[in-house]
């Protein structure tokens, strides 16, 4: 255990019924917050300290915050679901503590210790539990993020940085949560390099993506495919989520971790799962070329995009500077929709939990 305990200030005058479930009527994605925050400070001298649950307000920063200059910054995203007897649950929230660990040190910043992490996920969703949607596609989307808070304008790793988890009640992702999306392959930009910060989930890194999304806009995609960096010719992953390929002979591909793709826990989870269903999961390099390709011939039958946000979202169509393609008549394909139910009945706590993913809160 951490030895850093939360104490509990209570919002002095939360939201009403009727304010909570109008705001929740319609959620969108990342709108609407509920009353509550956690908080965490952090110095060199001291460690972690001051933590917090307390009333969601503005942060003070000073102008000359680290943060604000060199972009050490890194968050967190995952999701509580309203469960089928009305409680609570988290899904692997130790992944991303992990995760978030592991950030911390590629951004030399000050590790948040995992056990305080997942208290601090447990604490804001116990203090914040009647903001859980209970519709269908719904959630409570946990964001935990850490900044560099020290006062100096010098390029060097901060010395104090500030933990925060904030909340927002979530309806699904994309528009339309059951069909599929159309992504735009970047063939000019790219998301990450070699010994550069791909595998971090940390804000730059989406600040650095956002040209290439406002491109794929333009294109009418809801989506980016990035390429490698070195070469442009193999996929790695798209702006936001992991990208699966399927093919006829019950064969899955994923292209494999590196330092320059972020290691997701819903592409680990499905890897599982597609094997205890006895698919073969190949975790190699897959060209645009072979993608092409294997379209062509009917070779690949579907193609999903995946992370927690929208759980899993099949590819209908690619469209890039030369090409625009469909795959599978551009419908939810039955291997994507298998384990997309299989994923979110485990979220939910509607299906056996072999793994120890389901946890309640
Ligand atoms: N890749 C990127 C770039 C992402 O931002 C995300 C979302 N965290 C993912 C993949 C999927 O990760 P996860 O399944 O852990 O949400």
């Amino acid at each position: 255990m951490s030895d850093l305990t939360f104490e509990t200030e209570s919002h002095a005058s939360p939201r009403s019924v009727e304010e909570r479930t109008a705001l929740m009527a319609n959620p969108g994605f990342g709108k609407v917050f509920t009353d509550h925050m956690v908080i965490a400070r952090y110095s060199a001298g001291r460690g972690w300290h001051d933590a917090k649950v307390t009333a969601r307000a503005p942060l003070p920063l000073d102008p000359a915050a680290a943060v604000l200059h060199y972009a050490q910054e890194i968050f967190e995203g995952l999701k509580a679901y309203r469960t089928a007897d009305g409680g609570a649950a988290l899904f692997r929230p130790e992944a991303n503590a992990r995760r978030f660990r592991l950030s911390a040190e590629r951004m030399a910043m000050a590790p948040f210790p995992e056990e305080a992490f997942i208290e601090a996920q447990r604490r804001l969703v116990e203090i914040d539990r009647a903001w859980i949607p209970d519709t269908p596609g719904g959630s409570l989307y946990l964001r935990p993020f850490m900044i560099a808070t020290e006062v100096f304008l010098g390029v060097k790793p901060a010395s104090e940085y500030l933990f925060v988890t904030i909340a927002s009640a979530v309806g699904s992702y994309f528009k339309d949560p059951t069909g599929t999306v159309t992504v735009w392959l970047s063939e000019h930009f790219t998301r990450a390099a070699p010994g550069g910060t791909g595998a971090a989930k940390c804000g730059g890194n989406y600040a650095a993506s956002l040209a290439a999304q406002a491109e794929a806009a333009r294109h009418q995609c809801e989506q980016v495919v990035f390429l490698d960096a070195a070469e442009r010719r193999y996929i790695e992953e798209l702006g936001g989520m992991n990208v699966f390929f399927v093919f006829g002979d019950g064969t899955l591909v994923t292209p494999p971790l590196s330092d320059s793709i972020l290691p997701g826990i819903t592409r680990d989870s499905i890897i599982t799962l597609a094997r205890e269903d006895g698919l073969t999961v190949r975790e190699v390099p897959y060209t645009i070329d072979a993608w092409r390709e294997d379209v062509r011939t009917g070779r690949l039958t579907e193609a999903f995009a995946c992370g927690t946000a929208a759980v899993i979202t099949p590819i209908g169509r690619v469209r890039g500077r030369e090409d625009d393609f469909t795959i599978g008549n551009a419908v939810a394909g039955p291997v994507a929709q298998r384990l997309r139910t299989r994923l979110v009945d485990i979220q939910r706590g509607l299906a056996e939990d072999r793994h120890g993913w389901f946890q309640r809160v």
